[in-house]
């Protein structure tokens, strides 16, 4: 080599440039993030390289920033491998460039600009959009390379000559341009640094200080990590977000690589999936977020990261949606949260079932949403029964077909101590409990998928073991009338109401005078549809049935009162009898809430006065 050697970079560079310092210009931070990401690919190849060679300088790597206000200069240093002066040419004046070219071409091309504008990483030439000049010191580790500096003012041509150099590693010098004041200052620069290369495993200095925590937990050997390794770093990612229920430590070579850490957090509210908990990593180096295009969106939920070498930073949204990559990536998470779950259920079912409510949203959101998901986690869905435990769909199914004639009895949990409850246990039926909005479409979904079985809510129908199918008929009166008979005729008169049905039962339980049934249909649409205001729910509760039990004594002696001395009595006993159907039911209406109100008020009174 010549003292000095002049070039013109690619004839067609001039084109280039302009191009990206215009563009770019909203996206200018991630310059930092290209050149202390090469400066840590340097250390890393030169610690591979230690493994099999001697080299001077020691290793005690390390990447420096720093600056001068008065000169306007950034530098930024690193002790790792370095570059002769042919490794110049070809990676700096060849190979980066031709990320550069790329990128000309592609936004050249493109028809929706913004979009390419910030995900198109330019590698080392990004400087050039904070920098009138730059420099490159570089010294190669192999011993008698020459030291030698590059130096370009436009990108577009260059001169490389000898300099001298103490140690070995690459020194770059941004000479920043009018606009790009920003950077020479230190709070600035760390934040970059904590924002993209936080996790860089050599350790970064801003004007001397140590400006990045290192430590990618998620590159460590699993076995060699203890719970509270995962904890701590759970805490530093998400401070204030308490512990989280547990975690999935994703490794993988093959057919891609992958690594990362996936928590669950404790869920106490509704699924709010807006939140971006995932952060998406290329090589320890920070990408973005949102790792939205990547995992579906029940597992957004999620939080902790994903680390995807062959991600090339400078991916599109567009790209990343069509890459048969991201499918396989997407599929692979899918399977391994599935494999955690299943197998939690299955080893340590306990530990499953405590963790159940934090999870259960998640896990039905997904099942509702994601094939692959629902596949996998169908036998291991769980409910709480009306025993106070948990079953599965299967377990409930195998313990109670016989009995149930292919009906899953469900209820709301709040509804666990209800009337309804109440003639199903007397009878040794058990109920599955749903408490979410969510669940109305897991039943829809499930009953879908296994045509066998048929949910009916425990307040839609009377399950027949709790009727009395053997009682008699009654002996019938002068006028050709049962007890049956005279008893709707009773209610009949007694309750007038637009659009339900009254009709006469002997259920086993002598306790309950009446119960309302609700149709099944209409509830579920009521309760899928939360769009609906209390006055259209109260509308679609109207249309029911009344039950009025015959084995009652309470209703035996208000028909009593009705055909004999005080028929106006026993009208108000039916009204009552009615009203407290409705109260069980949670069914009743403001109007009716009121007018039950006063008639228990007289019905009290009265009882004073007769004493
Ligand atoms: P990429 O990092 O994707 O290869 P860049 O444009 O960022 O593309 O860098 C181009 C090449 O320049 C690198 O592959 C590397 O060989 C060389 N290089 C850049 N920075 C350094 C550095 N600090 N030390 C040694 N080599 C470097
Ligand atoms: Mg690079």
């Amino acid at each position: 080599m010549t003292a000095e050697e002049k070039g013109k970079i690619s004839v067609e560079t001039e084109n280039i440039f302009p191009i990206i310092k215009k563009w770019l210009y909203s996206e200018k931070d991630i310059f930092i993030r290209e050149l202390v990401s090469n400066a840590c690919d340097a250390i890393s190849k030169l610690k591979k390289v230690s493994l099999q060679e001697e080299f001077e300088g020691g290793t005690d790597y390390r990447i420096d920033l720093s600056f001068d206000k008065d000169k306007r200069t950034l530098v930024i240093e690193d002790n790792g491998i370095g570059m002769s002066a042919d490794e110049v040419k070809k990676y700096i004046n060849q190979i980066a460039f031709s990320g550069a070219t790329d990128f000309a071409k592609h936004y050249q091309n493109s028809e929706n600009k913004a979009e390419i504008i910030g995900h198109f990483g330019l590698g080392f030439y990004s400087c050039f959009m904070v920098s009138q000049k730059v420099t490159i010191e570089t010294k190669s580790y192999r011993k008698g390379e020459s030291p030698v500096l590059w130096e370009s003012e436009s990108g577009t041509d260059f001169s490389i000559s000898k300099i001298e150099k103490e140690g070995r590693g690459t020194k770059i010098t941004l000479y920043l341009d009018a606009e790009s004041g920003e950077y020479l200052d230190k709070w600035k620069l760390k934040d970059l640094i904590k924002r993209y290369c936080d996790f860089l495993p050599v350790p970064i200095f801003v004007d001397s200080e140590k400006a990045n925590r290192e430590k990618p937990l998620w590159s460590e050997e699993p076995s060699k990590l203890k719970p509270d390794d995962y904890k701590d770093f759970y805490n530093y990612l998400f401070p204030f977000s308490g512990d989280a229920l547990f975690h999935i430590h994703l490794n993988v070579d093959y057919p891609f690589r992958l690594q990362g850490i996936l928590y669950f957090p404790r869920l106490t509210h509704e699924l709010d999936a807006s939140k971006n908990g995932i952060k998406l990593f290329c090589n320890h180096v920070f990408v973005s977020d949102n790792a939205n295009e990547l995992i579906p969106q029940f597992l957004t939920i999620l939080k902790g990261t994903i680390d995807i070498p062959d991600l090339p930073l400078n991916v599109s949204r567009s790209y990343l949606q069509n890459d048969p990559l991201v499918k396989k990536i997407s599929n692979h998470i899918i399977k391994k949260v599935a494999d955690r779950l299943t197998d939690d259920f299955k080893k340590n079912r306990e530990e499953y079932q405590k963790n159940w409510p934090d999870i259960a949203l998640f896990v039905k959101y997904g099942v509702l949403t994601d094939e692959k998901f629902y596949d996998s986690m169908k036998d291991s869905l769980v409910f709480k029964n009306s025993e106070g435990g948990f079953s599965t769909l299967n377990e409930y199914w195998e313990k109670n077909k016989e009995k149930n004639q292919n009906k899953i009895y469900y209820a709301n949990e709040t509804e666990i101590s209800s009337v309804y409850m109440d003639l199903l246990k007397t009878q040794g039926l058990e109920a599955i409990l749903v408490d979410s909005k969510i669940d109305t479409h897991l039943i829809q979904h499930l009953e879908m998928k296994n045509p066998d079985w048929k949910f009916q809510r425990v307040d839609a129908d009377l399950a027949d073991q709790i009727v009395d199918k053997e009682a008699s008929p009654g002996i019938v009166d002068a006028n050709n009338k049962t007890e049956s008979d005279r008893i709707l005729a009773f209610f009949k008169t007694s309750v007038h109401r637009e659009g339900i049905e009254i009709k006469t039962e002997t259920l086993k339980s002598q306790s309950v005078p009446a119960v309302i049934l609700l149709p099944e249909f209409m509830r579920r649409m009521t309760e899928m549809n939360s769009m609906m205001n209390r006055e259209e729910t109260s509308k679609i509760l109207k249309n029911h049935t009344l039950v009025v039990n015959l084995n009652s004594g309470l209703v035996k002696a208000a028909l009593r009162e009705f055909e004999g001395v005080n028929p106006e009595k026993g009208k108000r006993l039916a009204e009552q009898i009615y009203d407290l159907a409705l109260l069980s039911a949670k069914a009743m209406t403001d109007h009716d809430l009121s007018e039950y109100t006063k008639r228990t008020v007289s019905f009290l009174e009265e009882i004073l006065n007769k004493n």
